[in-house]
């Protein structure tokens, strides 16, 4: 295997270890850049004071496509990720709930970030190196960061959200790939410990109501301790008009309308908050994946998808496929 890393990736999400895990089948050499801590991006879970740990990011995903299940199995073997045995309700407009769609719906174990972790494994992943510019010279393309420069590459994957490629890449790009067709809708999350259990008759909800869009238990999932913690999710258009309100004020609105909408009293005894920025793309065109005309630099994740986390891994699973064939 060439030691070289002749492709880079920008991102660690579940496209960008996709990708990468192709290019290495593929016989190339990766090499993968990640501005968080670790992989994961919005597979996302947060450690809490009492050891656990709550998923804050996607709730569960499906494996409907055979290639994604084979890329779970081929590194997590069963250990990483296993079904989610819920009762999920969902809300319609007129405030009637009726059972959610059939489908069997995975989650990482113990956590959502298992998965990644386990995905990542033995890929060179540099973390907390956040690209800030992509620059072309006759050699190839070099990824620029604050504390220096990455390259030459031949060829530049980018996984991000598309608000944040379009920060990367020259004004040509941008344009050629018709960027500005693509947006993402914010989402504040925010998760709740009771001092008690909650007896609401379910485990999670998708909700029509004026700022909540989903509530999930999130101790209902498997290995996850103890701990009584649910996880609440507002919608897009709350997000949205509160994205720059304080954290403090957007927790406190959130759990008041949780409180008022099920009728909870139980003590709460710790929380988290995080605002997610780009959550989920708005509705839009899914063409997959994008690439320039000479193949130099592709685009693909979630927003070109259809969202979602399988939707992620079809569309670096299809740039790959273009790029470097099947495996
Ligand atoms: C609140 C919420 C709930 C969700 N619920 C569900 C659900 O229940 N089911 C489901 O299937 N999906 C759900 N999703 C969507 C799912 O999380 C995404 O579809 C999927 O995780 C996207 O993966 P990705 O690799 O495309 O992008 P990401 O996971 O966003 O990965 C992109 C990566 O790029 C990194 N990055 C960004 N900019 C730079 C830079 N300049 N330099 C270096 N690295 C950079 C980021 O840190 C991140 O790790 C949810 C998402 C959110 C936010």
């Amino acid at each position: 295997m060439n030691q070289t890393p002749d492709i880079a990736i920008i991102g660690a999400g579940i496209a960008g270890l996709t990708a990468a895990l192709r290019a290495r089948e593929a016989g190339l050499s990766p090499a993968v850049f990640e501005k968080s801590r670790g992989p994961g991006g919005r597979l996302a879970s947060k450690r809490t004071q009492d050891g656990t740990s709550v998923d804050m990011g996607a709730q569960f995903f499906t494996v409907r496509n055979p290639r994604f299940r084979a890329l779970l199995a081929d590194h997590d073997g069963d250990a990483a990720f296993g079904l989610w045995e819920a009762t999920l309700w969902h809300e319609n407009k007129e405030g009637e709930a009726s059972s959610f769609h059939q489908a069997l719906r995975y989650v990482g174990i113990p956590r959502m970030t298992a998965i990644t972790r386990s995905l990542a494994d033995g890929l060179p992943i540099q973390t907390e190196t956040r690209i800030t510019e992509l620059t072309r010279t006759p050699g190839g393309w070099w990824l620029e960061t604050d504390q220096g420069r990455h390259g030459p590459f031949s060829r530049v994957i980018i996984t991000t959200p598309p608000e944040q490629a379009r920060d990367l890449l020259p004004a040509t790009v941008t344009a050629s790939l018709e960027l500005q067709n693509f947006r993402m809708l914010p989402c504040w999350g925010l998760a709740l410990r009771f001092g008690e259990p909650l007896d609401l008759g379910f485990d999670g909800m998708q909700l029509a109501h004026e700022s909540l869009g989903w509530v999930a238990r999130n101790s209902s999932k498997p290995e996850r301790g103890n701990p009584e913690w649910w996880v609440l999710h507002a919608n897009s258009t709350w997000s949205e008009t509160h994205r720059s309100a304080d954290s403090s004020e957007v927790a406190a609105a959130m759990t008041t309308a949780f409180r008022q909408r099920f009728d909870v009293t139980q003590t709460v005894t710790d929380h988290l908050a995080h605002r997610w920025l780009y959550a989920r793309p708005a509705a839009g065109p899914t063409p997959g994946f994008l690439s320039v005309a000479d193949n130099s630099i592709g685009l693909c994740g979630d927003w070109l998808a259809g969202g979602r986390v399988e939707g992620a891994f079809e569309s670096a699973d299809a740039l790959a496929a273009a790029w470097l064939g099947q495996p």
